[in-house]
C-alpha cells in the first residue's frame, strides 16, 4: 500500500503572499514527509476570473519558482500545472453531470467573485467547485490543506463523491478531508482588514513572499489600523498586525508590544515598525532562494516535466476506473480498436468486447 495522497493548488493570479503561505504552503511542506503530495498551478482555476492571456504563462513560472523557493521539494512532492493533464477538465465535464446547479449556486466563493466582477459570470465560475472537487479526487487524496475560505468546497467536494458514488454504485474517491492550520487560517488584508488577504485585491493589500524589503515596510507602515487603543474589542486590522508580530517577530517583541496595547498606551508606528523589520528578516532565505532559481530555467522546466508525467500516470489511471464505472469508452492506445468495437457492438473486435459491453 504506497503513502496517502496530498492535494492543494493555488491560482496563477499573482505572487504569493503571507495569507497564502500561512494558510496554506506551510502545511504543504510539513505534508511532504508522510505523503504522496502533489501541489498544482492551477491556471484553469485563474481563468474563470479576469486575466490577460500574455501575463498567465509568466505567473505559472513565478508561482513555480515561489513554491520551490518556499520549500516544497520536487524530490518527494509532485509539481504540476492543471491544464497539462487533461484528466482534470475530463473528469470535472463528468462530476459535473451529477452535481446540482443549486449546490453550486451557495457556495460562498461564487457569489463574491459574482459580486467583484459582475461582467464576468460565466459558467466555468460557477462550476468552479465540481472542478476543485475533480482536481482533489482524480488523485484521490484524502487530505487537503488549504486556508479557511476553502472550506465550502472541500464540502462540497465530499458531497460530490457521495453523489457518484450513489449514481453509480462504485466506491472510488476517498472522501477528502481539508488540513486548515489552527492559528492562521485567514490572514486579513493590509488595506481593508474585514476582508481575507487576497492576490487579486491588489498589491497594496498584501505582503507577497517576493516583495523587496522596501515594499514590505511601505505596506506595513500604511497598514490600516483605527485611531488607537479604545479598551474595547481590537479593531480586525490591529489584530491582524499582532498576528503577524506573533509568528514572525520574537516572543519579546509581541509580550511587550501587546503589554503596551493592553495598557492603551501603543502607539501603533511603533507596532509597524517592528513588525516590518520582522518580516524582511524572516523573508530573507526565501528571497535568496528564489533569485537562484530565477536563474536555472533549466532545472525549473525539468522539475515541470517531471511533476507532470507522474501527475498524468496516477490521472490516467483513476480515469480508467471512472469511466469503466460511467459506461463511457476504455482509454486504450489510439482508442484501441478492441474498445471501439465494443461500443459499436462489433464481433470482429475478438471474444472480450461484447462481453465488456453487457458488462456495462
Ligand atoms: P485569488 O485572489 O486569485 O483567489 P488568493 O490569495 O485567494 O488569490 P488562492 O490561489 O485562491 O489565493 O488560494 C491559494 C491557497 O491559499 C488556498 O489554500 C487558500 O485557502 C489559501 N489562502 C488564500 N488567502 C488566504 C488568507 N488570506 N489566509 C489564509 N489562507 C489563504
Ligand atoms: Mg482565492
Amino acid at each position: 500500500m504506497g503513502r496517502k495522497r496530498v492535494f492543494s493548488g493555488i491560482r496563477p493570479t499573482g505572487p504569493i503572499h503571507l495569507g497564502n503561505y500561512l494558510g496554506a504552503i506551510k502545511s504543504w511542506i510539513q505534508l511532504q514527509d508522510r505523503y504522496e503530495c502533489i501541489y498544482a498551478i492551477v491556471d484553469y482555476h485563474g481563468m474563470t476570473t479576469p486575466y490577460h492571456p500574455a501575463e498567465m504563462r509568466a505567473n505559472v513560472r513565478e508561482l513555480l519558482i515561489d513554491y520551490l523557493a518556499a520549500g516544497v521539494d520536487p524530490e518527494r512532492s509532485i509539481l504540476m500545472v492543471q491544464s497539462a493533464v487533461p484528466e482534470h477538465t475530463e473528469l470535472a465535464w463528468i462530476l459535473g453531470t451529477v452535481t446540482p446547479i443549486a449546490w453550486l449556486e451557495r457556495v460562498p466563493t461564487f457569489k463574491e467573485k459574482a459580486e467583484q466582477h459582475p461582467d464576468y459570470v460565466h459558467l466555468g465560475l460557477l462550476s468552479y467547485g465540481v472542478l476543485m472537487a475533480a482536481d482533489i479526487v482524480l488523485y484521490k487524496a484524502e487530505v487537503v490543506p488549504v486556508g479557511e475560505d476553502q472550506l465550502p468546497h472541500l464540502e462540497l467536494t465530499r458531497e460530490i463523491v457521495r453523489r457518484f458514488h450513489h449514481l453509480f454504485g462504485v466506491r472510488i474517491f476517498p472522501e477528502p478531508q481539508a488540513l486548515v492550520p489552527q492559528d492562521t487560517a485567514r490572514i486579513m488584508s493590509l488595506t481593508d482588514p474585514e476582508k481575507k488577504m487576497s492576490k487579486t485585491l491588489g498589491p497594496r493589500s498584501l505582503i507577497a513572499l517576493s516583495d523587496p524589503p522596501e515594499a514590505i515596510r511601505e505596506k506595513i507602515m500604511k497598514a490600516v489600523t483605527d485611531t488607537g487603543p479604545s479598551g474595547e474589542r481590537m479593531s480586525p486590522g490591529v489584530a491582524n498586525l499582532f498576528q503577524l508580530l506573533k509568528i514572525f517577530g520574537t516572543e519579546e517583541e509581541y509580550r511587550s508590544l501587546r503589554a503596551e496595547y493592553d495598557a492603551g498606551t501603543l502607539r501603533y508606528v511603533n507596532l509597524k515598525r517592528t513588525l516590518a523589520d520582522a518580516i524582511i528578516r524572516s523573508l530573507e532565505p526565501f528571497r535568496r532562494r528564489r533569485a537562484e532559481l530565477e536563474n536555472d530555467p533549466a532545472y525549473l522546466e525539468r522539475v515541470l516535466r517531471d511533476g507532470i508525467r507522474r501527475a498524468r500516470a496516477i490521472a490516467r489511471e483513476t480515469m480508467a476506473e471512472v469511466k469503466e464505472a460511467c459506461g463511457l469508452l476504455r482509454d486504450e492506445p489510439g482508442l484501441g480498436e478492441a474498445g471501439v468495437a465494443a461500443a459499436a457492438g462489433s464481433k470482429a473486435a475478438g471474444e472480450q468486447a461484447p462481453e465488456a459491453v453487457e458488462r456495462r
